[in-house]
């Protein structure tokens, strides 16, 4: 079906280049194929990009793998000009991008707005960091020997992003990896290689130099990713996704023992005490849950309510959810988009089936509109059952799940605790309380690499995010980030003493 956007969206989309992007040029599949970009909020059919294939995916890992060690010996100072004129240009562009953005996965356009500036942040502070890669100078203990500790890029790198910032998670490996001197092969989300190629091209105006950067958009991410990761080529894979395709590249990666950042799933748990204020609690909770529609990492996916708050809380939240505006994002005034596909919408609807059939109540929402669109309604479910199958995968999605927990004589603490940590999963926690001893127990016993304590955004570029146990392996942005990039290297040269 031919798109009947607004003209203006139309001409920016137009403007995306949709080639592959091989040392500096954008050039078609070897095959000719393309596949179609889809308009999440109205099913139209955006554009159609590059479907690159195995013989695509070499040509990318060749032309990364040739130019590694010129680019590593590029100065820390020119490749920081680099990503500062990158930041420069995509702030420049906010609007354009945003456009992109919400046209191809339907996050409302201030949301997008906001993710840009998150997005171009990370070129800001890996800009910063290029120039601050250090090292550490040491003497042996019987004095005869220096110990010069030295960091270099770790090679070619393979970066994989999802759909749910399509901005952000690539510029949040890109940075780095630029910073450190390392090229890269990268393979943006099938459902929004748009953003990705506009990110591209906003890099080659900054003045990356040809090969650096490749870029293989693809409807088959096995074989184009498995034809990189089998390579013994490539020195690093960064990968931001689903829990499932990270252990399968994490096997792949044993191949040739390649370094590996893993961002996987979360099931965050979001923790109200009896002592927190219930309206702060709600502001946070309206940021942990509802951010991109709930399809985030980082969602509140399980919310564990003290008894003696639970009424309070669940009431004033459903007013809230009730309220808010559902739309196509890129109309006025829209507060939640739709769901990023028909699938998505789905498993939202069956997972909330599925609870209600476990006992949960519903509160607001729970029922899907007609029409075109992959929308979903905010919803509150209450008295969720430990059994349903929403307390044991990612919604990612517009429902809050509310637990109780605690009781008259108890604050439940230890309760609330031993339920949050009864997942696989450890990306992040939040927890709301006005006592001080309880926010250091919370701090100390959630099974998470991040808490929130009072707040529901974890997210920043100066800090590192990551997760533990099946949430990931290694961290992004702040001081660590940069890290994932280097190679510790040891160099000992005696001293001579005459
Ligand atoms: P996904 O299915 O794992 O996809 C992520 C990326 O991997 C996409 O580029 C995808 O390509 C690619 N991929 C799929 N199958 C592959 C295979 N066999 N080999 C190599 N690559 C493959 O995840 P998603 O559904 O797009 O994204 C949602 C997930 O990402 C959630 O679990 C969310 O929690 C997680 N996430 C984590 C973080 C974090 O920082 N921890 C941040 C954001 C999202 P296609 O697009 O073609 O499928
Ligand atoms: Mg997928």
């Amino acid at each position: 079906m031919t798109a009947t956007i607004p003209s203006t969206t139309a001409e920016i989309i137009g403007r995306v280049p949709t080639d592959l992007f091989i040392d500096g040029r954008w050039v078609p599949a070897a095959s000719g194929a393309t596949f179609a970009v889809d308009n999440p909020a109205t099913e139209e059919t955006l554009t159609h990009v590059a479907d690159g294939d195995a013989t695509d995916a070499r040509r990318a890992l060749q032309t990364a793998v040739d130019h590694q060690a010129a680019w590593a010996a590029t100065s820390p100072r020119s490749r920081s000009e680099i990503l500062y004129r990158a930041y420069q240009l995509i702030i420049d562009r906010t609007d354009e991008i945003a456009a992109v953005m919400t046209a191809e996965m339907g996050k409302p356009l201030p949301e997008a707005r906001g993710e840009v500036a998150y997005g171009a942040e990370f070129f800001r502070w890996f800009a910063e960091e290029a120039v601050r890669i250090g090292g550490d100078h040491t003497i042996t203990g019987d004095g005869a020997n220096r110990i010069v500790v030295t960091r270099q890029p770790v090679g070619p790198c393979i970066l994989v992003t999802p759909w749910n910032f399509p901005l952000a998670m690539g510029t949040r490996k890109i940075g780095p990896a630029i910073a450190a001197g390392c090229t890269m092969v990268f393979k943006p989300a099938e459902l929004t290689p748009l953003t990705a190629l506009l990110l591209t091209d906003i890099l080659r105006e900054a003045g990356l130099p040809d090969g650096v950067l490749n870029v293989v958009t693809t409807s088959d991410p096995g074989t184009v990713v498995g034809e990189w990761m089998t390579s013994g080529r490539a020195r690093k894979v960064s990968f931001t996704g689903s829990t499932e395709v990270g252990k399968l590249l994490l096997g792949q990666a044993a191949g040739s023992v390649m370094r590996t950042s893993m961002e996987l799933g979360g099931n965050a748990p979001f923790i109200v005490c009896a002592d927190a204020d219930v309206d702060r609690a709600v502001d946070g909770i309206m940021v942990a849950k509802m951010r991109n529609m709930g399809q985030a990492c980082t969602a509140a996916n399980r919310i564990f309510v003290h008894r003696s708050v639970i009424d309070d809380f669940t009431d004033e939240l459903a007013a809230r959810m009730t309220g808010l505006v559902v739309g196509d994002g890129s109309a006025d005034g829209t507060q939640v988009g739709p769901l990023v596909e028909a699938k998505a919408a789905d498993k939202v609807a069956g997972l909330v089936d599925d609870a209600v059939g476990h006992g949960a109540r519903i509160v607001c929402g729970g029922r899907r509109p007609a029409g075109a669109g992959h929308f979903y309604p905010p919803t509150v479910l209450t008295d969720v059952h430990p059994g349903a199958e929403l307390m044991h995968t990612e919604i990612f999605g517009p429902v809050a799940a509310i637990i109780p927990f605690g009781g008259p004589d108890s604050d439940g603490l230890d309760e609330a605790i031993a339920l949050a940590n009864d997942t696989p999963w450890g990306l992040v926690g939040y927890a709301y309380t006005q006592d001080l001893d309880r926010a250091d127990r919370l701090s100390t016993e959630l099974q998470v690499g991040m808490v929130g304590i009072n707040t529901g955004l974890v997210s920043n570029p100066a800090a590192p995010f990551g997760g533990v146990k099946e949430s990931g392996l290694g961290r992004e942005g702040g001081r660590l980030g940069i890290e994932e990039f280097l190679d510790v290297k040891y160099v000992a040269r005696p001293i001579r003493t005459s």
